[in-house]
């Protein structure tokens, strides 16, 4: 299944600069606020297609993290506000463009570090250089008001201006799975608005942000406000609290995001956080489509999206259509090493989670699940897994209950939406839904009754595609990223009351 043994290799000159070779291993140094950092200890980075070691990164000691939180709060919040925005968007053109220069080591990374496919690796770059040159439209949201006083018998003769200002050091903590896009995207928001940012990739997929680091020197960003952290989750933990870092931007599991909250104190949080999507499919859609798109949805990346589908729920009159179609989509799925051309689903990150899944498909069996495909593993390669489950009893089964980050659903009959609406509001998460159909009553009572952050039509969740906003409601994360919202969270207001009392300007009875 895997073609050969999987070793990193970076054709660029300009990362030559970031990696020492020891013992045939890329050793990766950490940047922090314009110094290339290689300490003595280091972790071992993975690939997911044979498990064998690709580089090590170093491992910061605390007093180097001190320092890059030292120079961001002192130096770097006040070198980024003192860098114009008209520069801001020049640098991060500038990074766009020698993100495509050097495409072919990104998708390097992302193939080799993530087993993602060339298209989904091709697909990321995409989304990152097209979130670096519409930063511009963030920018519409960082304008501040004005708001005149004689509403207010108290406040007559005086009037405000409304100030937008950053609220100065942003600490980012990114997941494995999407290790570009996601690190650029919370760069893009937290510094067009003039924030510093600390940024904390996942280990098990730290590469590409300690690249895009590099990107972002050559491009003359202001050294004194970027830095990354490769540390563990819980070697970063004792830093949440620490006061100086204003805004947590976290995206990963809802029980990270629970402990990340716990250990900040007062701060301003953006949490993206677990999910597992339901998509609901109305008698009158076209089975043959709502399947082909919910298999992707299903599959795509292994299932190891926030937004995968994780429960489907079809009227009684479409289900049986459905259910075949699906079975036959899911089928076409070809397993393998995904540097091959003709693979469409790769590894999972980690054989833990094919346990997992493998686990969740015993327990709904147990619960009186069908297994209508899959439910097998190599390792931690899995094959797409559909499961037949009884709308009276779902609730009790673990897969419903706890998003695995596996290519694993639910199929369940329902009698009506409101079955439908019972069932997808009763998970813990709230993240996104897919309707397929046209009945436009059913879809507007789906729409005001869900608890979801993105109702999609007729299509399957896709997160980071467009300008579209995307978050979760419930355990699935407070705030909104996408092209604009996400500034609400890293900026603060400042009002300036100016009285003009006496001064002859205004005249009242
Ligand atoms: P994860 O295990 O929760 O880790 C996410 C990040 O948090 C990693 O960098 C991790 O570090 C760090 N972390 C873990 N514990 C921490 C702690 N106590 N303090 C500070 N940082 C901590 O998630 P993952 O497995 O990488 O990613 C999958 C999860 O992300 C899924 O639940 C998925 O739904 C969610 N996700 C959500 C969205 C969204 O838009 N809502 C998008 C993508 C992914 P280390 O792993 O390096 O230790």
């Amino acid at each position: 299944m895997v073609l050969n043994k999987t070793k990193l290799n970076l054709s660029s000159e300009i990362f030559k600069h970031i990696y020492e070779e020891k013992e045939n291993i890329p050793t990766f140094k950490a940047y922090i606020a314009g110094e290339w950092k290689l300490e003595e200890d280091f972790y071992e980075i993975k690939s997911p297609i044979d498990l064998n070691i690709i580089a090590r990164v170093t491992k910061l000691k605390e007093e180097t993290v001190n320092k890059a939180i030292e120079f961001a709060y002192n130096k770097g919040r006040w070198a980024i506000r003192d860098t114009p925005g008209e520069k801001r968007l020049r640098i991060f053109n500038k990074i766009a463009d020698l993100l495509e220069e050097h495409r072919e080591d990104f998708i390097e990374a992302l193939v080799v570090g993530n087993a993602k496919t060339r298209a989904a690796a091709n697909g990321e770059i995409n989304a990152s250089v097209e979130r670096l040159r519409r930063a511009d439209m963030d920018i519409r949201r960082m304008y501040g008001e004005y708001v005149p006083g004689d509403w207010s018998t108290e406040s007559l003769e005086s009037e405000a201006i409304v100030r937008r200002e950053p609220y100065g050091l942003v600490l980012a903590i990114t997941p494995f799975n999407y290790p570009l896009f996601d690190a650029v995207n919370k760069f893009v928001y937290s510094t067009v608005s003039a924030n510093a940012i600390l940024l904390k990739p996942s280990l098990l997929t730290p590469l590409p942000a300690i690249m895009f680091a590099r990107i972002l020197e050559l491009a003359g960003f202001p050294k004194e406000a970027f830095s990354i952290l490769p540390l563990s989750g819980s070697e970063m933990e004792k830093y949440l609290g620490d006061r100086r870092i204003s805004v947590i931007s976290l995206t990963g599991s809802s029980e990270t995001g629970e402990k990340v909250i716990k250990k900040s104190g007062i701060k301003s949080f953006i949490m993206e956080l677990g999910g597992g999507d339901p998509a609901i499919v109305l008698n009158d859609s076209d089975p043959a489509y709502a399947a082909a798109r919910i298999a992707t949805g299903i599959t795509s990346y292994s299932g190891q999206r926030c937004d995968s589908i994780k429960l489907v729920l079809a009227e009684s009159q479409i289900y049986e259509s459905l259910k075949q179609n699906l079975i036959e989509e899911i089928k076409k799925v070809k397993i393998g090493d995904p540097r091959d051309p003709t693979t469409n689903m790769g590894p999972l990150i980690s054989e833990e989670t094919a346990i997992e899944m493998i686990k969740g498909v015993e327990d709904a069996i147990s619960k009186g699940g069908k297994l209508l495909y899959g439910g097998e593993r190599d390792r931690n390669y899995i094959k797409p897994t559909l499961i037949e489950a009884n709308a009276n009893n779902v609730i009790e089964m673990y897969l419903y209950n706890k998003e695995i980050f596996a290519s694993v659903s639910l199929l369940v009959e329902v009698k009506d939406v409101d079955e439908a609406i019972r069932l997808a509001n009763g998970r813990k998460y709230g993240l996104d839904a897919a309707i397929f159909g046209n009945d436009i009553n059913k879809i507007r009572r789906l729409i005001r009754y869900l608890e979801v952050g993105t109702i999609y039509i007729n299509d399957y969740p896709r997160h980071g595609i467009g300008y579209f906003p995307f978050g979760g409601r419930k355990e699935s994360g407070i705030g909104r990223e996408g092209i604009g919202y996400a500034i609400e969270y890293v900026m603060s207001y400042k009002t300036v009351v100016y009285s003009y009392k006496g001064r002859g300007i205004w005249e009242y009875l």
